[in-house]
This record gives C-alpha cells, sequence and structure tokens, in this order.
C-alpha cells in the first residue's frame, strides 16, 4: 500500500500518553526512550521514531533517554555509537545527561537472572541450538518440554555462574525463562534470556561472556531507567506478554507500557540496516553518508534541513499498519523548507558559449539581483553581465519542436535580471555537427527584462558571464532504486537487482556565478530553474568546490495529489 494522503499528525500514541498523564496512571513523570542498537548508522525510519519519542516528551513535559542497546558484541560499535549522537543532536534533539547503555545493566540484569533462577522461573538448558528450535513446535504445534527444565535450582545457579566464569564453550548451554511450552504464542515457549558468547564487547570489553537477549534486556532496562511508555515498532506486538512477564515475575521497580506503531518505509530505497551494510560494505555507495543513502547521514551530507526531516515524520502521523510513504512527499517537505530559505543563485550546469555580437568588447556591467523574490530581507547581489556569456545547453535548440519556447535561430528570449538577446547564428564543429557556440544580438532597450515597445518573449533563461563564473563539480542524485518497492519483487529478486544506474550524475565543467566561490561547506541555494543545491561538506575545496544536488523543483508530491 502507498499511502498518498498525508495523516496530517493522526498520532495514537500521543492520544494514549495526554490519557496517561491526565488521569496520572504511572504517578510519575512521563519518559520515553529511543534505543537504537549500534550496529549500524540511522536511517529515516529512525527519525520517526527519535521524532515520537524526543518530540512527545519534548510537548508533553516528559524527558526521553538515548539507550545503546548494546548487547550483541562482535556486530556493534564505537563509530555506530558517534555516528548515532551527532545524527539524534543534528535532528535538533537534546538529551542532557540522559545517556544510558544497556551494558551499563550486566551487573543488575545477571542478578535479575539469579532471582528468577530462585524463584524457578528460569532455567539453565544443555540442548543444543538446532535441538531447541526443534522443540520449540510450530505456529500450529505446541513445543515439548526441554529434559533439563525441572532440572533442580541449586544446579542452574550452579551452572549459570560457571557460564559467566567462562568454563563453557559457546553454545553449550543457555538460560531460559521457564514459561509455557504449549503457548499459542511461540515468544512465550520458554525463550532463552542469556547465552554464552566468548566475544568482546566495545565498552565491558572481556568482562563478560555471557550476554542477555533482547526481550530481557529491554523491559528491565526501561523499568530500571523509570519509562513510562516503550514505543516500538509492531514486531514487537508478539513480544509483549514476554516484556509484561518479565516485569511481573521479578521485584522490578516499575513496569513500562510498551505501544506498538508502524515500521515506516519509503519508495526507491530500502530501510534495513542489513540491507544498507550490504551497500556500504561492497561499495555500491560510497559510504554511511553517501548522499543518495536513506540514512540521517546521507540526507545530512546531501543538503536536507533537519526541520524539513522532522516536519515529514510528523505529516505522515503515526500508524497502526505497515504501510510504505512516497519518497515525494520527502522531498516535498525539502523543497518547501528550502524555498523560504534558500537564496536563488544562477548556475549553468552545462555551459553553451554565447558571444553578443553588438556588445562592446570588455565591457562589465554591474546588474543588480535579488537573493530571493519574495523575501528582499535576503538582499541582493551584483552579477556581471559580458559580451560572453553561458546558457544551459538544453535551453537552446537549432531545431525547436512546437512545444520549445526557449533560444532557437531568430527567436529573442530574456536573459534573467538583464536584457532581450535574440539567436543569430549557430556555429558548430564541421566534423562532427556539435554545436561550439550562438551569436545573438542584445537590445540595450530591454536592460531589467522589459521592452520599452512592450514586445514580449516566451522564456526566461538564465547565465553567467564567461569571464567571471567559476567552476564548479556538481552531483545530480536520483533515486538510489529504480523500482519503487525494491524489497518486494514477485519474484523474489535481490533487492541490489534494482539499483538505478543512473542514481549518480557527475557534472564536472559547471560554470557559477562568481559569488559562489567562497560558499561556505553545507550552505544551500536554490541554482534558478534547476533545484536546490548544496556544498558538499567533505569532497569541496578550496580549488575545487562540488555541489550536491539535494532536490530538483518539479514536485511530483503535488502531481500526485491533484490526480
Ligand atoms: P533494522 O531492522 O533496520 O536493523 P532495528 O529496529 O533493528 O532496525 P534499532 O537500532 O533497534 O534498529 O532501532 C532503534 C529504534 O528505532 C527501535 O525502537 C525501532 O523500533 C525504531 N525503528 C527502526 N526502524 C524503524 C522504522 N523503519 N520505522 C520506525 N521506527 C523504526
Ligand atoms: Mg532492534
Amino acid at each position: 500500500m502507498t499511502s498518498t494522503e498525508p495523516s496530517a499528525s493522526s498520532n495514537v500514541i500521543r492520544n494514549i500518553i495526554i490519557e496517561d498523564i491526565a488521569t496520572n496512571k504511572y504517578n510519575r513523570k512521563l519518559m520515553t526512550r529511543f534505543p537504537p542498537e549500534p550496529n549500524g548508522y540511522l536511517h529515516i525510519g529512525h527519525a520517526k521514531s527519535i521524532c515520537l519519542n524526543f518530540g512527545l516528551a519534548a510537548e508533553l513535559g516528559g524527558v526521553c533517554n538515548l539507550r545503546f542497546d548494546d548487547t550483541n558484541p562482535g556486530k556493534e560499535d564505537i563509530e555506530y555509537v558517534m555516528s548515532i549522537q551527532e545524527d539524534v543532536r543534528w535532528l535538533g534533539f537534546d538529551w542532557e545527561d540522559h545517556l544510558y547503555y544497556a551494558s551499563d545493566y550486566f551487573e543488575m540484569l545477571y542478578d535479575y537472572a539469579v532471582q528468577l533462577i530462585r524463584l524457578d522461573k528460569a532455567y539453565v538448558c544443555s540442548l543444543s541450538a538446532d535441538e531447541i528450535r526443534e522443540y520449540r513446535g510450530t505456529l500450529t504445534l505446541p513445543g515439548k518440554d526441554s529434559p533439563y527444565r525441572n532440572r533442580p535450582i541449586s544446579e542452574s545457579l550452579d551452572l549459570f555462574a560457571r557460564m559467566r566464569g567462562g568454563e563453557f564453550p559457546d553454545g553449550t548451554h543457555v538460560l531460559r525463562a521457564k514459561i509455557d511450552m504449549a503457548s499459542p504464542n511461540v515468544v512465550m515457549r520458554d525463550p532463552t534470556i542469556y547465552r554464552i558468547r566468548h566475544a568482546s564487547h566495545h565498552r565491558t570489553g572481556d568482562k563478560w561472556c555471557i550476554y542477555p537477549m533482547y526481550d530481557f534486556t529491554h523491559c528491565l532496562s526501561d523499568s530500571i531507567e523509570g519509562i513510562t511508555h516503550s514505543i516500538c515498532t509492531l514486531e514487537f506486538e508478539n513480544n509483549r506478554p514476554l516484556y509484561d512477564w518479565f516485569l511481573d515475575e521479578l521485584h522490578v521497580p516499575c513496569h513500562p507500557q510498551q505501544i506498538e506503531f508502524a515500521r515506516m518505509n519509503l519508495t526507491h530505497t530500502v530501510l534495513s540496516k542489513r540491507k544498507l551494510i550490504e551497500l556500504v560494505e561492497n561499495k555500491y555507495v560510497s559510504g554511511w553518508d553517501d548522499p543518495r543513502m536513506p540514512t540521517i547521514s546521507g540526507f545530512r551530507r546531501r543538503g536536507y534541513t533537519p526541520e524539513s526531516i522532522r516536519n515529514f515524520c510528523e505529516r505522515i502521523g503515526v500508524a497502526r499498519r505497515d504501510s510504505t510513504v512516497d519518497m515525494a512527499l520527502l522531498e516535498h517537505c525539502v523543497r518547501e523548507d528550502l524555498n523560504n530559505r534558500a537564496p536563488r543563485v544562477m548556475a549553468v550546469l552545462r555551459p553553451l558559449r554565447v558571444i553578443i555580437d553588438n556588445y562592446p568588447e570588455n565591457q562589465v556591467e554591474m546588474l543588480d539581483a535579488l537573493y530571493h523574490p519574495d523575501d528582499p530581507q535576503m538582499g541582493s547581489r551584483n552579477l556581471p553581465f559580458t559580451k560572453i556569456l553561458y546558457i544551459e545547453a538544453d535551453d537552446f535548440m537549432e531545431n525547436p519542436p512546437k512545444k520549445f519556447f526557449r533560444l532557437s535561430p531568430g527567436r529573442e528570449v530574456r536573459l534573467r535580471y538583464a536584457y532581450f538577446i535574440r539567436c543569430e547564428s549557430v556555429i558548430k564543429d564541421n566534423k562532427t555537427g556539435e554545436i561550439l557556440e550562438l551569436h545573438c544580438t542584445y537590445d540595450p532597450q530591454t536592460k531589467g527584462g522589459g521592452a520599452p515597445d512592450g514586445r514580449k518573449v516566451k522564456a526566461t533563461l538564465h547565465w553567467v558571464s564567461a569571464e567571471h563564473a567559476i567552476t564548479a563539480n556538481v552531483r545530480l542524485y536520483n533515486h538510489l532504486f529504480s523500482q519503487p518497492d525494491p524489497d518486494g519483487a514477485k519474484d523474489g529478486s535481490d533487492f541490489k537487482t534494482f539499483l538505478n544506474p543512473h542514481s549518480l550524475e557527475l557534472l564536472t565543467d559547471c560554470r557559477l556565478e562568481p559569488g559562489l566561490a567562497g560558499a561556505a561547506p553545507a550552505s544551500r541555494f536554490q541554482f534558478e530553474r534547476l533545484g536546490y543545491f548544496s556544498v558538499d561538506p567533505i569532497d569541496s575545496s578550496e580549488m575545487q568546490i562540488v555541489f550536491n544536488r539535494i532536490v530538483t523543483l518539479k514536485d511530483e508530491w503535488a502531481k500526485l495529489c491533484n490526480k
């Protein structure tokens, strides 16, 4: 399903929280958390969760913790911990001193596990992983009790202590909750809560060789921190009884409420860390922050604003059913934001040389040009106009079809902020037929863009002075995947088959108005008639400025809505 209507902040979770505050259900301050696993960079789906958790806490007088759910040594890394913090901050949220790590609770979690064994609610199971799977049953068949299920409490306590002590190799024993092997909910069939992993952890080093599983860690971390509302995605709905079971059985500080919402999916991309890692590791993209990536760092590098991403997350609302949001809506949001704040400048991406035959040699006129037509506050700059200019190659056609109103032989057009020019002749390469330059004349009476005799032209073109323009590299980005749903091929094709071969087009001979020479890294502009662009903060140097296209001016979203 592709949703085309933004469900204007239909936020069921907000309503639940408002109700709980009104009835003082928890008798403590609203507390949410954002719990990323540091095993990859954050993507736009995470942004949705960040906006929900941090946004609701800020709006409703609560606190939101940033908690790293770091219980999987091997896949996790400090690089990811750092990038996640940078991304959350960039999005505009602040955890103040509420930064936590599940790994900081390892000692407490261990004690809780011992408590469960003592309560006869957990046991050490010595079946192999395959056997455990076999005993678990299926959706339609009940599971079978493990032969170790009724092992004496003292024996489980002893084995669990020795598991921690490092006596056993990986996979020989696990600690399992003692719940119900016949439960219709497979999650409740004596789930594993600890396993042996002789692996170094990025924070606890070699201190531990047993690690707690997600379901056990998560509810207890929430309780330890005093979370009131534990917001997660729908795939954890089946795990909610287990979340509640641990908290009911154990003596814990409090019992937070788990609330689920639908994962966000976006067209023309994938939002699974595993797949994104695959793209990075196999160099389909230049890195996690490749401007084509759906990661927060990718969007940032491309030139997206945090405001536009927050606005997007607000507009899509909170769904209880899985849905896919059209990328066109995200693009619409950034366009809307940049329309107000990006100065307009002129840049010629594919230059075609124009010589104004009747313009005085060596004359330079400085023409006043507004940075924003609707916002005089942004001010203006002077653009040099000279005899030799560049215009966009595709603004000229020698043999124009009916609907082409731009420049062609004998036709007159306006140059933005300057004069009317008329094309008099075309110079071509004798051998290849390639158009080399145009000879034009200008009408001195039309300075500023209007003709005293009232004659009209049908097009206004952007241009730069050949002598004054700076040269730049410009990268035009398109969808990373050509298919709207690269994950959903009917024939089961791998998502990488749908990578768009034209997702990046590099232009190396672009000519920009001279004022852009010192443009700050990451600053954003509208290149008139072309789109919004920003200075790549990494690849730009004093020698060579590099611009990324953030988004074109064509609003596909408006078109979809009008249909
Ligand atoms: P992935 O499946 O991509 O690896 P994950 O859910 O395992 O993602 P976590 O680091 O555990 O990644 O996610 C942190 C939080 O972000 C979780 O609470 C999760 O529910 C939320 N989240 C992750 N992906 C999405 C998404 N596509 N839409 C909304 N929330 C998401
Ligand atoms: Mg997860």
